[in-house]
Order: structure tokens, then sequence, then C-alpha cells
């Protein structure tokens, strides 16, 4: 028998299985160390009081949790992030039409997109960046302007000197937003400074463009001073801000936060009830209960405290390790969850990760985080899975795939 060839649509034809998941087949295996991870520590969720909250909001609220939600979102949970949002930004003077409430933040990309990007249209992003947010957008056929992120941000003079371009060539309506994790991006555990958001601010001024602020990490800060958001800076006029609970409650909630313009926010409703109608009421009220009761911003603070301590262990781990290694630099981030290293000049950590593999230690190559996937010397290393002492086995672990790769490409 023949096996069916499906007609499926050019979008489709177009989605490849992702890298990443390629890469970590093997991270689980006995005795491996795994950096490859982005999630959360599931110790760090509350799950006595999710699930007493849960028992009795499907009893009691069986008309609320149980039914269709409105498809902006549990007006209790809004009433809830409006609160946060005052806390964790001092942001004031928002109403409920200025937040959608999304299935994970990664819906607000894919909703971002449907409302925004036209196939060829422009938007921008950073080298490296955020891959959920590159796959959510690369749906809908952008063109990638890409902006190297240095160690304090993107690099605005670049940024500026590509939208001079487009707008030059009369296409600067084609350029829908420029996309920034501000706090310890994932990947590379970047914050942007104070400077290089008023900068921001002031291009998208200038051009009259959008800024789109992902920040999930903001509140994962573990030292340091909090930086004003873009969306603090520049309104609701300029600005669109993601927000999720995935990394300070958890992510199998999914719930992601919008905030933005009332007619950016209706746009977004409108998409939302051709993709899923509403979010889902159980998990949303489940939010709000918990949020009324307990405060998320105290609750966070022993997992911060464990991400700072492993986050100490691991540089120490990479200065112990590759101290001596000349031209390896790696990030040493303020908050979130990821250490960016990169090798020398010449390194690909997309060839050196067989030899990681052999030595049972995994990291996600640097090429995973570039929009047009080229070769990289950097790579993301995440130090909240591992325990201390995995950490430094891993590090050592990875400084012998590291010889080991250089000697077969008899590089010294
Ligand atoms: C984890 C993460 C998200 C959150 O995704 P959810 O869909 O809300 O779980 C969004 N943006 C970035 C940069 C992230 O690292």
């Amino acid at each position: 028998m023949k096996t069916k060839q499906h007609n499926f649509s050019k979008l489709a034809e177009r989605l490849k299985s992702s890298m990443i998941r390629e890469l970590l087949k093997y991270a689980n295996m006995p005795g491996a160390v795994s950096f490859g991870g982005g999630t959360p520590d599931p110790e760090t969720f509350p799950r006595h009081e999710l699930s007493k909250i849960a028992s009795e909001i499907l009893e009691e609220e069986y008309k609320y949790t149980l039914q269709y939600s409105v498809t902006e979102g549990d007006p209790q949970l809004i009433n809830q992030i409006l609160i946060l949002l005052k806390r964790i930004y001092g942001i004031e003077g928002l109403s409920h039409e200025n937040i959608l409430i999304t299935v994970g933040s990664q819906q607000a990309l894919e909703l971002l997109g449907k409302v925004f990007i036209d196939s060829g249209d422009y938007v921008v992003v950073g080298d490296p960046e955020y891959l959920g947010a590159i796959s959510a957008f690369r749906m809908r056929e952008p063109r990638f302007v890409v902006a190297k992120f240095d160690e304090d941000g993107p690099d605005i003079d670049m940024i500026e000197q590509k939208i001079e371009e487009i707008d030059r060539a009369g296409e600067i309506k084609k350029l829908k937003f420029i996309y920034v994790v501000s706090n310890f991006q994932n990947p590379s555990g970047v914050t942007t400074s104070l400077e290089k958001r008023k900068a921001l601010i002031e291009v998208a001024e200038k051009y009259d463009l959008l800024v789109v602020e992902d920040d999930p990490y903001g509140v994962l800060r573990f030292e340091g001073e909090h930086v004003p958001s873009i969306m603090k800076l520049g309104g609701t006029d300029r600005v669109i801000l993601l927000n999720t609970f995935s990394k300070i409650l958890c992510p199998g909630l999914r719930i992601g936060v919008v905030v933005a313009d009332k007619s950016i926010v209706r746009k977004m409703v409108l998409a939302k009830q051709g993709t899923d109608l509403c979010s889902p009421s159980l998990t949303m009220r489940l939010a709000a209960r918990y949020l009324e009761r307990y405060d998320v911003l105290e609750q966070i603070k022993p997992a911060i405290e464990l991400y700072r301590k492993k986050k100490n262990e691991m540089v120490r781990a990479l200065e112990n390790y590759f101290g001596d290694i000349k031209g390896t630099k790696w990030t040493n981030p303020n908050g979130g969850l990821f250490i960016w290293t990169t090798l020398p000049e010449g390194y690909d950590t997309m060839e050196m990760f067989k030899f990681a593999e052999q030595n049972k230690v995994f990291y996600i190559p640097g090429e995973a985080f570039r929009p047009y996937s080229e070769p990289s010397s950097s790579m993301r290393m995440s130090f909240c899975l591992p325990s201390v002492e995995e950490i430094h086995e891993g590090v050592k672990r990875l400084r012998t795939a590291f010889d080991q790769y250089r000697v077969s490409r008899g590089m010294k």
C-alpha cells in the first residue's frame, strides 16, 4: 500500500522540528548533566496552595471555572494583574481595556504576528534572540532585521542604520516593531541598560515604530538595581509589554499577559477569537485566587536566592575550567536563568556538540538563537535545574569536550 502524501499548506511544509528538541534527546540519560533546559525548577511551584484553591474553585465557582470565559480574560485576574503591574513596574493609570490574557506569552507572540506582520514586512530582533519569538513571527514570513546584542543590550547604532536603509527604500511602513527581551534575556542573560532603553524609544519615536518589550524574567533579579521598563519609559503609545506567570509561578497554568494600547488589545482579541475563543477559565481563576491570597513576589524569593547561588557557582566553574583560554568569555547575569558563554573566534558550538554529548554534558548551541541560523561560537547554559555539584562537574566535562574538539580541528 502506498503511504498517502498529504497536501499540506506552504506554511506546514516550512515547519521543521525544533533543533533544540533534537539536540536534547539524550540530555536526560543517566549520569548526564544538562545545561540545556530552559524551564524553572518544579520544586519552586506552590503545588499545595494551588491544589487547595483548585478544589475550592471547582466546587464553588464551577459556573465560571468550567464555562467559557470572555476573550479578554478573567476580570478578577486582570484586577490582580493591574496591582502587580503597579508593584513591579510602577505602571499606573491602566484599565481593563489595556490588558489581554493569553495562553502563555507564546500565544501573545503569535497573535502579535497575526495582527501586525504581513509577508515581506520587517521586524527587528536581536542576535542572539529568544527562539520562541522567532518561530512565532516566522509563521508570518517577515524579513528579520538582525541587530547584535551587546553586553548592555541591542546595538542601537546598528538598529538605526538598518532602519534608515529601510526608510530610504520607502519601506518604513513595513517595519512593524522592534522586539526586545529587556531583562536577563533568554538566551544571553543580558539586561538592556537604561540608556539603551531610552535610545530605543527615541528611535521608535523618530520613525513612528512600536517596541515589543518581552519581560518574563524581570522579577527574577538576584542582585543589582531594578531598571525602569521600556513600557514605563515609553508608555502604551510606543510600547507593547508582554509578561507571563511561567517563570514566577508555573508554566503549566499557561497564563501570559499583554499590556498595550486599547486599539491593539482590541485587534488581538479579535485574532484570539479565531484561535481559541478564550484562555482557560479554570487556570485564570486559579491564578486570580492565588494572587489574592499569597504574595507571589514574596513567595518567589527562596527560588531567586537558589538561582543566585547557582549562577555564582556556574561563574566560578567557568573561571576554574575556562579561565585560561584566551578569547573565551561569559555573561554574569544579575537575574534570570541563563549564562551565555562564547568560545574564541572560529569555534563552532554546534560542531563541538558531539564531543559534549560523548562527555554527557549538554547545552544549546548559539546557532539555535539566530533567525537565519548561522554558525556561532556561543552557547546558552542554564544554571536553573542542575545541582551545585552537577554544575561544577558539567563545566569540567565541557572543558574536556572543548579540548577534544580543539584537537580534532588541529586548533591550539
Ligand atoms: C519563557 C519565555 C517566555 C514565556 O513563554 P510562556 O508561553 O509564557 O510560557 C516568553 N519570552 C521569553 C523570552 C521567555 O524566555
